[in-house]
């Protein structure tokens, strides 16, 4: 008897409409033809074009980060099933995020309640407290790679400008004070990665990036809920990227929509100085936050995709 594992291929699979498109692959519903009530999202992503666009590394990280986040199941986290490739693709087999992008749900209310907010926010500090742990700076947290499942529950997404602290010890550390977690794993980035409006200071300034870089992601994005648009926004890249070196935001808030808890957890967030800023322990314990057990993964993920 063969003890031979069948490779997976395309023609495993049912291919649906197209659920969008990035700079190196398009996305499609699937379903497994062996079980049609098994949907999936399969990025394809030609290998002409990887190669022809210099992507070869950026598809090999986001492989490497899936698998190495898989192994700890956790619900906010994109899963990859599997991936093959054929003479002209490769393909990455995901979970289907059924409602789309974190993005074109803030468009649809043009902002989030407080409670909503909370929630949001929550989940994606339990998703960068995940990731960290596992020794991964996430490099592109914005609402356009957070998609929602089945119950609205949040899914990171997009590891292809995700970089790898492969150090144990700095891993363990980064439970540690705010100080060493927030200097200890600056990393030099080769290139720019990540989006405009959501790029922290240490990489403008010095081409430097920690997990301090997705926690300032995370305060761009908080005021992103609240106001609709997010705190650095210029006429161009490069005005944006002037705005976030001199921390020219502004709540324009004249009848105090946003409550001062808000505000203040914010402006802990976005400081320039990556050691000052708070770290996501710090985070954690923000009185906006007293009502939540950390601990009761239960009902942060209430209702979850399982
Ligand atoms: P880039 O790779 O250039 O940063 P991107 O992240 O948008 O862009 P993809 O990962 O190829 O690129 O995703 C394209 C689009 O497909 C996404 O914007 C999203 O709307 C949709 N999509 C991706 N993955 C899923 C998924 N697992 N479930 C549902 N929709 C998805």
């Amino acid at each position: 008897m063969s003890n031979k594992i069948k490779k997976h291929s395309p023609s495993d699979y049912t291919f649906k409409e197209e659920l969008g498109h990035g700079s190196y692959s398009t996305v499609y519903k699937a379903v497994d033809k062996r079980n049609v009530k098994q949907c999936y999202a399969i990025k394809v992503c030609s290998k002409k074009h990887i190669i022809k666009e210099n992507k070869v590394k950026y598809v090999s990280i986001e492989k490497n980060v899936l698998n190495i986040l898989r192994k700890g199941n956790h619900p906010g986290i994109i899963k990859l099933y599997y991936t093959f490739h054929d003479e002209e693709n490769l393909y990455f087999v995901l979970s289907y995020a059924i409602n789309g992008e974190l993005l074109q749900l803030l468009h649809k209310y043009r902002s989030f309640n407080e409670e909503l907010t909370i929630r949001f926010t929550v989940q994606i500090i339990d998703i960068l407290e995940f990731i960290h742990k596992n020794g991964i700076i996430h490099r592109d947290v914005k609402p356009e790679n957070i998609l929602l499942n089945r119950n609205y529950n949040l899914i990171l997404t997009d590891f292809g400008a995700a970089s790898l602290i492969d150090n144990d010890e700095d891993k363990e550390n980064s439970n540690n004070s705010n100080a060493t977690y927030n200097d200890i794993h600056v990393n030099r980035a080769s290139s720019f990665v990540g989006t405009a409006e959501y790029v922290s200071p240490e990489l403008l300034l010095y081409n430097q990036c920690g997990y301090c870089s997705d926690v300032w992601a995370l305060g761009c994005m908080i005021f992103q809920f609240l106001k609709g648009y997010p705190p650095f926004r210029g006429a161009n890249e490069l005005n944006t990227f002037e705005k976030i070196v001199a921390l020219d935001y502004h709540w324009n808030d004249p009848n105090n929509l946003v409550s001062q808890s808000w505000k203040d957890l914010v402006s802990k967030i976005l400081i320039t100085n990556s050691e000052k800023r708070m770290n996501l322990e710090n985070v954690k314990k923000h009185p906006l936050f007293k009502n939540i057990n950390w601990n009761d993964k239960e009902k942060i993920w209430l209702g979850t995709n399982k």
